[in-house]
């Protein structure tokens, strides 16, 4: 089984599928087209097995892809539905010191991008779906492999992975989600969500031999960052404690202003990240930035002068208040076969959070661990892989129909 496995994983890290994540950049390595053609592929063979498949667009040659089979008790009639999900896409390659897309097996590790997140997980789902299939138990739940886009800029494609029960009434809604991610095949119940969002000040302009013409917007952003400095500071971290994850934070990331040294600037603006806790709304966590700026420029006679734009990422946590008895039976599995299968809280976010708003029991569980993703020399333990094929087998078998 692991030489195919391993194999598998060659192929899908052998197929570039970098996430532009936002940057203006053009060529054949980028976006999830060459991945979800070759997904659609390895779906095909398994048409005979009475698997079936479908794509789900989330924008021009971004597709997700589901395959589905069906399961020995029908959904109408009440049978279980399970789902696996991996995301298609990595983040970009520059100045990464292995080869990205000729992944090399070397003292037990396969190296590349993708190799740890997450082309490894879905390698192993993958492979535990296709077992699965072709020798299915008598008694077995509907199993949903899915793949979806976009995971690393927004998460976008599994929140349209939704609409193939919301909307198309395709499959049912899953009564279970697994997640991959690499979590070193601990259970993860828990983690932060995130909103971004830009604030921007007008000033006036004029000749820097004369500043008391104009209006400085770098100065009056000046006043707006040592709000959020406080804010950040004392408040922040109050809001929401969660026991399974480190407390919300606030950084202020980028500033842009200004347009020469000999001109008083007319214009500065700044893009604000917010963590909430799994339990917090984003959109209440962004309003609640608003109000606590506008309520400390209150005196400032330029205070109509700030523009708050809406966020341009806004997705909440994973949340563990829905997911208890299913993380109970994937911790039994998983320390079962021997692995400690911890019940932790993590700080990154993750598709899950999808699947978490709409109150479905989901929890990330993954080969390999999240100090190798996005790095310069990403790598994943074989042995790591070939533990996680196996336990995503059993995790489908023991669900029960
Ligand atoms: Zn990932």
């Amino acid at each position: 089984m692991s030489d195919a496995l391993f194999e598998l994983l060659q192929d899908l890290v052998s197929i570039p599928s970098v996430n532009p994540m936002g940057r203006d950049v053009s060529g054949d390595i980028y976006y999830e087209g060459r991945m979800t053609e070759y997904l659609e592929n390895w779906f095909a063979d398994l048409a005979g097995s009475g698997v079936e498949f479908q794509r789900n667009t989330l924008e021009e040659g971004r597709d997700n892809i589901a395959a589905v089979l069906p399961g020995s008790c029908s959904w109408d009639d009440g049978g279980r539905v399970i789902m696996l999900e991996a995301h298609q896409d990595t983040v970009p390659v520059d100045g990464m010191t292995v080869e990205p897309f000729s992944p090399v097996i070397r003292d037990g590790k396969m190296y590349g991008r993708g190799s740890c997140d997450i082309k490894g997980g879905m390698a192993c789902m993958l492979t535990a779906f296709k077992r699965f299939v072709e020798t299915p138990p008598a008694d077995r739940p509907t199993v949903v492999m899915a793949c979806t886009v976009n995971e690393e800029f927004g998460m976008s494609g599994a929140a349209k992975l939704c609409d193939l029960w919301l909307e198309d009434q395709w499959i049912p809604q899953p009564d279970a989600i697994i997640v991959a991610e690499p979590t070193l095949l601990d259970v993860v119940v828990a983690h932060k969500g995130v909103t971004r969002f830009e604030i921007e000040v007008a000033g006036v302009a004029c000749h820097s031999s004369q500043p008391e013409l104009g209006k400085n917007a770098i100065y009056r952003m000046a006043k707006i960052i040592q709000i959020l400095e406080q804010y950040a500071n004392d408040v922040v971290g109050t809001l929401n404690e969660h026991p399974l994850v480190t407390n919300p934070t606030l950084n202020v990331g980028m500033i842009q202003g200004g347009i020469s040294v000999n001109t008083v600037p007319d214009r500065c603006s700044i893009e604000v990240g917010r963590r909430t806790s799994p339990s917090e709304v984003p959109d209440e966590a962004y309003q609640h930035i608003l109000d606590y700026v506008r309520q400390h420029l209150a005196d400032e006679d330029w205070a109509d002068q700030v523009t708050f734009h809406p966020p341009t990422i806004s997705c909440g946590g994973l949340s563990d208040q829905f997911n208890g008895e299913f993380a109970t039976y994937v911790q039994g599995v998983v320390q079962a076969a021997g692995h400690p299968g911890l019940r932790i809280g993590v700080p990154y976010g993750t598709d899950a959070q999808a699947f978490s708003l709409h109150q479905i029991p989901t929890v990330v569980l993954g080969p390999g661990s999240i100090d190798q993703a996005h790095t310069k020399d990403e790598w994943i333990e074989l042995d790591q892989l070939t533990a996680a094929a196996e336990l995503y087998y059993q995790l489908l078998t023991n669900f029960g129909a």
